[in-house]
């Protein structure tokens, strides 16, 4: 049988991008791109070729630093670039990229992922495979770099983009921003949001500074979903251990989403969002849970994706209880119970590509924290989550690494429980 395949075809194994470094020019009205990238890049293994995701753009040049090019192509999604004499690995190379176009969304099983027009304005989250929807990149979720990224554009927007605002400038109307990113990210998190909205920083015990953009007619205090977003972060330093990076930021866009997105030191929400009452709550509690689980603490391989949905899924249950609200047994109660009345077609070990973001996924790994936590007691339960981010801060991770984690600090033997949570299909007794 064929590997399903979790890298939606994007992505190249046999060399690293380690800096992205992006000059956007942008015509928000026209949804127009005018565009730089120059990356900075190591390989993997000798080169005779290599190839980068981007969707949809028309690329005007491409040179290459180490060595003359021998061809580039450009078809389905896929930049390849043919070298004239091959790379050694381990070899350091700079590429660059002019590009221009009508950014879209990257098709895909989850529909159109990526570059997005608003309303008003334009919106980029790009899980799992919409990087390629604005910039040239290596799209593998273990192929973290950082970022420098200058943008601009005319009109009256406010630009809130992943990483920490180094410089904006206005002039006769013209904007222009430069965000860096220096704590490495994958290319799927790397988000941006122009559109109307205004920051504001939200006083917190966290250790980090908190900040909203928002347009001016969605509340985001007293009486809305946010109020209590500052707690929340102290909260979840306590149990998961020191927010990973600089600064959160939170983007409510004028219009409705679906659902809210997570990037980077980043959330992105609609304007429904905002609404007060546990629906929403909950899922300021997830996002938020994310930059710990997910963001910090990637996955290599979106097989382990209960390693994000799972804990961020029983972030929400934990913070209900700690702030004043339903307990996580009574959460966990429920879920065990709706997924006991389902077929469990496949193991969350291994759900395919097309279910792993299905919502019993992130039950039955939230249910399986819950169960490790039955095992090992509270005390080591939160020492083993704090070892996780601690350890595999800004890295990439497997399912192996946890469990071999939660055994390590433990000091018990967790295969049979790992077992017969992650890698059986029929739902073990409630934990
Ligand atoms: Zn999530």
């Amino acid at each position: 049988m064929k590997p399903l395949d979790y890298r939606f075809g994007h992505g190249d194994g046999r060399f690293d991008v380690t800096h992205y470094d992006l000059d956007l020019d942008c015509n928000v009205a026209r949804n127009r791109l005018n565009a730089k990238a120059v990356l900075t890049c190591t390989a993997r293994e000798s080169l005779g070729a290599f190839e980068l995701d981007l969707h949809g753009l028309h690329v005007a040049k491409v040179t290459l630093d180490a060595c003359k090019i021998a061809k580039v192509t450009h078809k389905s999604g896929r930049l390849r670039i043919k070298v004239a004499k091959e790379l050694p690995a381990g070899k350091g190379f700079v590429v660059t990229i002019k590009y221009a176009g009508k950014p879209t969304g990257v098709p895909g099983i989850f529909g159109p992922a990526g570059w997005e027009e608003l309303t008003d304005g334009v919106l980029v989250t790009a899980q799992p495979y919409g990087a390629a929807s604005w910039f040239p990149c290596n799209d593998r979720p273990d192929n973290k770099a950082s970022y420098r990224v200058r943008l601009r554009y005319a009109g009256s927007y406010w630009a809130a983009m992943t990483g920490t605002l180094i410089s904006h400038k206005e002039r006769g109307g013209t904007h222009q921003w430069l965000y860096e990113q220096t704590e490495p990210m994958a290319p799927y998190l790397a988000a941006l949001h122009i559109g109307p909205g205004m920051p504001e920083s939200i006083a917190s015990d966290a250790s980090v500074p908190i900040e909203i953009v928002r347009p001016s007619m969605v509340n985001v205090h007293a009486g809305s979903s946010f109020a209590r977003q500052g707690e929340m972060v102290s909260t979840f330093e306590e149990m998961f251990g020191p927010y990973p990076f600089d600064s959160y930021r939170v983007v409510v866009t004028e219009d409705a989403l679906e659902i809210p997105l997570e990037a980077q030191a980043m959330s992105l929400f609609g304007a429904n969002h905002a609404v007060a009452g546990w629906p929403n709550e909950r899922l300021v509690a997830h996002e938020l849970a994310h930059q710990w689980f997910g963001n910090s603490v990637t996955v290599a391989d979106w097989r382990d994706i209960w390693l994000h949905e799972g804990f961020a899924c029983y972030a929400e249950w934990l913070w209900s209880e700690t702030s004043g609200g339903r307990s996580t047994a009574s959460h966990a109660n429920e879920h065990w119970l709706r997924l006991k009345s389902q077929q469990q077609k496949v193991t969350l070990a291994d759900p395919g590509p097309a279910n792993m973001f299905d919502d019993w996924v992130y039950k039955r790994g939230a249910l399986t924290l819950h169960a490790l936590r039955g095992s090992v007691g509270d005390e080591t339960f939160f020492r083993i989550l704090r070892e996780w981010t601690t350890r595999h801060r800004w890295g990439v991770v497997a399912t192996a690494d946890f469990v071999a984690l939660a055994e390590e600090v433990s000091g018990a033997s967790l295969g049979e429980l790992f077992e017969a949570w992650l890698d059986r299909k029929p739902l073990p007794p409630k934990p």
